[in-house]
């Protein structure tokens, strides 16, 4: 499917939950892609990217940002405290915020280099235990330490479950950001975007549905 199809399945998703055309940003996920294809979508003008490692990041888009301008970087993958201060230099929003020590880590960074990227706290709605994210109880008071931490935490993030209605998942998503005053809401993937985004998703992260199936990883 190309870039063109998925943006208009966007705007229509859009337009069919009664929302405002271009609410929905189009996270371009291009782990493991090989440059040729990541090239031909920077080519046809899109510049908003995710990637889901900091190693595989800082290997490819250093050198695609000094060809294209306004590249917009998100990282979607879980995140080790030693490779924070080198995320953050990297990366324009980070979506997998999942614990004190990490929050700690950013905070003390960004006040050293005085910008910070975008933050979405990752929340494990299926309380599955292989999975990354603060439990939904824990969601808001983990919310409240980053924002005392004056971290800028732009929404949520999920992840669901892989054999579970994901709307379900979206849903719960939302109402935690919604008492917590969040207006990003990071949810939706190739096979569930626009159950995301009639569930109010502001960032949905596609990747093979662009770029076809991913050949690792
Ligand atoms: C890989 C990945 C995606 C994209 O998955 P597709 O099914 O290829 O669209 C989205 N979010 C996260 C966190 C990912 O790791």
């Amino acid at each position: 499917m190309s870039l063109q199809d998925i943006q208009t399945r966007i705007a229509k998703a859009e337009a069919d939950a009664g929302r405002a055309p271009g609410s929905v940003t189009l996270i371009a996920v291009s782990k493991v892609q090989p440059n040729a294809r990541v090239q031909a979508v920077l080519d046809e003008g899109h510049r908003c990217f995710g990637e889901n490692k900091v190693q595989e990041a800082s290997g490819k888009w250093p050198e695609f940002r000094e060809t294209y301008k306004g590249i917009d970087l998100h990282l979607i993958g879980p995140l080790q405290s030693n490779k924070t201060r080198a995320a953050m230099g990297l990366f324009n929003a980070i979506h997998t915020l999942d614990r004190p020590k990490l929050a700690k880590a950013i905070a003390r960074i960004a006040q050293e280099e005085g910008q910070c990227p975008d933050l979405f706290v990752q929340v494990n709605t299926g309380e599955e235990d292989q999975k990354a994210g603060v439990l939904p109880t824990d969601a808001d008071a983990f919310v409240a330490e980053c924002v005392a931490l004056d971290l800028p935490v732009k929404g949520l993030m999920c992840i669901p479950p892989v054999n579970e209605e994901p709307a379900l998942h979206f849903a719960l998503l939302a109402k935690i950001a919604a008492r917590n005053g969040l207006s990003g809401l990071s949810m939706g993937m190739s096979s569930d975007f626009e159950r995301a985004i009639a569930l109010g998703a502001t960032h949905i992260r596609v990747g093979s549905a662009i770029f076809g199936e991913r050949v690792a990883g």
